[in-house]
């Protein structure tokens, strides 16, 4: 029988509820349990493609090409659960799908409402999203107690009904605040949002209380006594620097252990080596660098969170610490960029859409390239690596994207042959895997040690062909392309330690346990660079 794990989250929202799911996703695969991992999002946007980063953090993309909510991207690095388009979902999704139905006939003759129409293609969707799974764990976004979760809640409440109350477990994560004025760990808020899911017919198993300080063993008590459940399914989650010790931190707890009891699941006994070389890599490293990242939302970390953990992934096999130096792309001037850039070892250009910042970063370009400090492009950073060069070494002065100036004369990236005709935003962009060809004897090809591989992508625009020949007689080189040659992937100069751009994201599919190629050579770059100049003073 398939077991589910139902996470939802109390008092406020961002409090590690994404990290926790993942967290015990990772356990539960050291003991050989097959899982998957599911977010369900109450907003009514069909998907995040369409908000901004400012709201609600970078979008993370599947390999089938979904937009999706940024906690898949905490799945995929913690876990090797299979994750494609099924394993994200929204209320406008939901409704999507049932008023598509609905105008289709399939409901003729009925009335269609929440329950049990909306509550049923949810409870559908969490079937869909947990085939092949030993346990499914779930998770449910927003707050208990917000209007816009209430269906979610319904249908998890009647899945466990469904399915027995043995085959699934409630786990509620949720915030006790420390007081300062009175010095004092606070559960008064535990209290009413359990109150609160109790009310809903939800009566959770497990309890994760996020803590700045570790809770007393009377705090759990009390929180037992108040949620109805035993002092040993009350958990703490407190404040870490380092994200991947979140589960060796609950498994010390004997959350695994009291999770599988519950499920009445037979497992083996919990292989943590992989992650316990991982803290110690991280938190005991030989080196140290600086890098600095160039980009737009800068004020919100969660945009770029897969770009901030593939450089730390990066590091772990060299045992380098990665400080990551957030700097707003828009101060990046020519007479201030020598104060930004001087004392990095490596800088990373992210992905970003419309024009904001964008001489900033073609600048720290310019200057990386001239000082020869290793520098790595992603997506929208690839495409300004070319308009750099075709500025100030092609001559070409006014090249740029049509994204940024639609009647340029020098279209350096221009828009996809099929994004003409694109008229609904939502979904349209070139999303998902798509396979590229690596050219030999390039740094590319010596990066990836292969011939083909497959990335994601999201975007609109494209490098434009008809520069091609210049940029390579040039020396930047084309060194990985679309299997038709039609669409330039990967442009590298080689008479620098390491300037590279790709069209793709390859931090979508990184892992601690397995950096993606293009960061880690990419910080040991820098790291080389890094010591090169120390012997030089
Ligand atoms: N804005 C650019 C495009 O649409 C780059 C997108 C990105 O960096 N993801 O092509």
């Amino acid at each position: 029988m398939q077991k589910y794990i139902f996470i939802t989250g109390g008092v406020v929202s961002s409090i590690g509820k994404g990290i926790a799911a993942a967290s015990i996703g990772a356990l539960l695969e050291t003991r050989g349990v097959k899982i998957r991992l599911t977010k369900m999002d109450p907003y009514i946007n069909v998907d995040p493609g369409t908000m901004s980063p400012f709201q609600h953090g970078e979008v993370f993309v599947t390999d089938d090409g979904a937009e999706t909510d940024l906690d898949l991207g905490h799945y995929q690095r913690f876990t090797k659960a299979p994750i494609n388009r099924s394993n994200s979902f929204t209320t406008g999704q939901i409704y999507d799908t049932v008023i598509t139905k609905e105008r289709r006939g399939d409901f003729l003759g009925g009335t269609v409402q929440v329950i049990p129409h909306i509550t049923d293609q949810i409870k559908q969707n969490i079937l869909i999203a947990s085939e092949g799974a030993d346990v499914s764990i779930v998770e449910i976004g927003g707050t208990v107690g917000d209007i816009e979760s209430l269906p979610f809640l319904e249908a998890i409440r009647q899945f466990a009904n469904d399915i027995g109350k043995g085959n699934a477990l409630f786990i509620h994560v949720t915030l006790v605040p420390f007081i300062k004025a009175a010095s004092e760990l606070k559960t008064k808020p535990t209290q009413h949002s359990v109150k609160e899911l109790r009310s809903l017919g939800i009566q959770p198993n497990f309890l994760i209380c996020r803590a700045e300080n570790p809770m007393s063993s009377d705090i759990k008590e009390k929180i037992a006594l108040f949620c109805n459940l035993s002092k040993d399914h009350v958990f703490e989650s407190i404040d870490v620097d380092n994200v991947y010790r979140m589960p060796i931190i609950y498994n010390q707890q004997g959350l695994d252990s009291a999770i599988v009891k519950c499920l009445g699941l037979e497992t083996a006994e919990p292989v943590l080596d992989p992650w316990l070389s991982i803290i110690s890599s991280l938190e005991k490293p030989k080196h140290k660098i600086r890098i600095g990242l160039i980009g737009k939302y800068t004020e919100v970390k969660d945009s770029y969170r897969s770009v901030f953990e593939a450089l730390i992934h990066g590091g772990i096999p060299l045992s380098c610490h990665v400080e990551i130096i957030s700097i707003d792309a828009e101060k990046i001037t020519l007479d201030s960029q020598e104060s930004y850039l001087k004392d990095l070892q490596g800088i990373v250009i992210p992905g970003g859409f419309g024009d904001r910042g964008i001489e900033g970063k073609i600048n720290t370009i310019s200057y990386a390239r001239e000082h020869k400090i290793p520098i790595l492009g992603l997506c929208l950073g690839m495409q300004l690596m070319t308009i750099e060069f075709a500025r100030n070494v092609l001559g070409l002065k006014d090249a740029t994207s049509q994204e940024f100036d639609s009647h340029t004369l020098h279209p350096i990236i221009h828009l996809m042959e099929n994004q003409h005709a694109v008229k609904y935003k939502g979904g349209s962009m070139r999303l998902g895997q798509y396979a590229c060809h690596l050219a030999q004897n390039t740094l590319a090809h010596t990066v990836y040690g292969k011939d083909i591989v497959w990335e994601r992508h999201r975007h609109r625009y494209e490098f434009n062909n008809d520069y091609r020949d210049q940029f390579e007689k040039h020396g930047l080189k084309v060194s990985g392309e679309s299997p038709d040659g039609h669409l330039v992937e990967i442009v590298e100069w080689k008479d620098h330690p390491f300037f590279l751009g790709c069209q793709f994201h390859p931090e979508l599919k990184s892992r601690p346990t397995e950096p993606h190629p293009l960061f880690e050579y990419f910080i040991k770059s820098a790291l080389q660079w890094s010591l090169r100049g120390e012997s030089n003073s």
